[in-house]
């Protein structure tokens, strides 16, 4: 390989979000660079609970995927989801107009096989083992990146557009001088893998909200079910000291849990105190962000995998073969930046919100217990919770409208019932 080789993309990072966009891009028939520091095509993020939301399953069918993910043991999710009001439970998939389930798959299994259709796009050129330490700028435009490899291995590659898939600590991000803006987040993680969970909800998903710690159940490829909880940061000496126990203990008072102690435990627990909200701008000439190094939230909503994979193709999409011009190229990078902020900017205000531990808002409070008694609400809240429609389409009036007309009816019958109970 040249010392200074030419691309039309470079891309740095080959996990979710780059492999993604290569693909894409690959198919547009760039010449793509998919730049990857791990020299271990199995490699895969260990910190992550793998719940894909129904929000990118039309991208996992466009990338050809979500048969392989099937294939290879992939369970399709949606959740129960537990309330102070009783279980919302959405409707079953024929009566829904919109994608219906996203993917449980561990990383394990769904990272090198993203990676190994990248690498195995037409005019994408995968290198791993290679870490992105500088960007080539000329007259404030970036034109490509320089990436150290093993012992004295240097490549300046020059690219049209570098794109920054190196998740939320992107250096990327950092070089080309778009900082992360932070909210704090009032929740720890801790999570680990289990084998044999009888789980009352079958393969379906489960998720308490228990105001303010949130736990669930995830039931993934090869019978191994995810269990993890994110209490409210106060606990974090409880949990630090013996997470085992700490989750067995939160088990024992949930409704409909399964009893962790019958299970095998097969991994480690994994968790993490400290995780708060990072967001950047997504595009300045001749480079863009996409997945975590634009945009990594509150793993609360399980939403960064599939904002990932969305997020590459709308650049992807926005970008097309707009080669012939630097000026083209960044009117259409503009244009993924508008499409990034009008697809996620309201999601990310509320989950932001939700992330300090506060109370359930009087919204919350409408929406979600509606939602345990009515199934039109449930199918509401759980296309938005899939991220399936955004804040705009969840909170419109007649949604709200019906919200309150089924907690009247509710009230109702619940004053109606009160004399014969006495
Ligand atoms: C506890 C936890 C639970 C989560 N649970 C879920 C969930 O249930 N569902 C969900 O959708 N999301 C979840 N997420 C979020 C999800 O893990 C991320 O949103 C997702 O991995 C983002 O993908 P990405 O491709 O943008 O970045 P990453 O997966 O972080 O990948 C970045 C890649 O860039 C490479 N890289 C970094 N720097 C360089 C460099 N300088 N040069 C070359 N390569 C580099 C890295 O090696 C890596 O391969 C969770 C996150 C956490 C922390």
């Amino acid at each position: 390989m040249p010392s200074h080789p030419q691309y039309d993309v470079a891309i740095v990072g080959a996990s979710i979000a780059g492999c993604a966009a290569a693909i894409f891009f690959g198919r547009t028939g760039a010449r793509v660079a998919l730049i990857e520091r791990d020299r271990d095509p199995a490699g895969y993020k260990r910190l992550c609970t793998h719940y894909i939301q129904a929000s990118a399953t039309p991208t996992l069918e466009r990338l050809g995927l979500a048969r392989a993910i099937e294939e290879a043991g992939g369970v399709r999710n949606d959740a129960e989801v537990f309330t102070r009001w009783g279980w919302i439970v959405a409707p079953s998939e024929q009566t829904i107009r919109r994608p219906a389930y996203g993917y449980n798959i561990r990383r394990s299994t769904l990272d090198p096989m993203l990676r190994k259709t990248a690498a195995q796009t037409a005019g994408v050129e995968y290198l791993p083992g290679f870490s992105a330490r500088e960007l080539l700028i000329k007259q404030g435009r970036i034109y490509g990146v320089s990436a150290q490899g093993g012992g004295d291995a240097k490549l300046d590659i020059e690219a049209k557009l570098v794109v920054g898939a190196d998740g939320r600590n992107s250096n990327v991000a950092e070089l080309a001088g778009l900082a992360a803006k932070e909210t704090a987040n009032g929740r720890i993680f801790y999570f680990a893998h289990y084998r044999n969970l009888q789980l009352a909800s079958g393969t379906r998903s489960q998720l308490w909200f228990l105001e303010p710690d949130v736990a669930y159940t995830f039931p993934n490829d090869d019978g191994v079910t995810l269990v993890a909880a994110m209490p409210a940061r106060a606990k974090a000496a409880e949990w630090k000291a013996d997470p085992e126990a700490a989750m067995t203990r939160l088990f024992e008072r949930l409704p409909r849990a399964p009893y962790l102690p019958q299970a095998q435990r097969v991994t480690p627990f994994m968790g993490c105190i400290d995780y708060p909200n990072l967001h950047r701008s997504v595009s300045k000439p001749g480079l863009a962000l996409i997945g975590d190094a634009a945009l990594s939230l509150d793993p609360l909503w399980g939403i960064g995998c599939g904002w990932a994979l969305q997020s590459a193709e709308w650049l992807a999409g926005a970008v097309g073969r707009a080669w012939t011009s630097p000026t083209d190229l960044d009117r259409r990078l503009s244009a993924y930046a508008k499409r990034h902020r009008s697809e996620l900017a309201g999601h990310q205000f509320l989950i932001e919100d939700f992330s300090t531990g506060r109370p359930f808002n009087f919204l919350e409070r409408l929406t979600f217990s509606a939602a345990a008694r009515d199934p039109m609400c449930a199918d509401t809240f759980s296309a938005f919770g899939s991220r399936c429609i955004g804040v705009r389409r969840f909170l419109r009036p007649d949604a709200l409208a019906r919200a309150m007309w089924v907690n009247a009816r509710h009230a109702l019958s619940a004053a109606k019932m009160q004399p014969r109970l006495q």
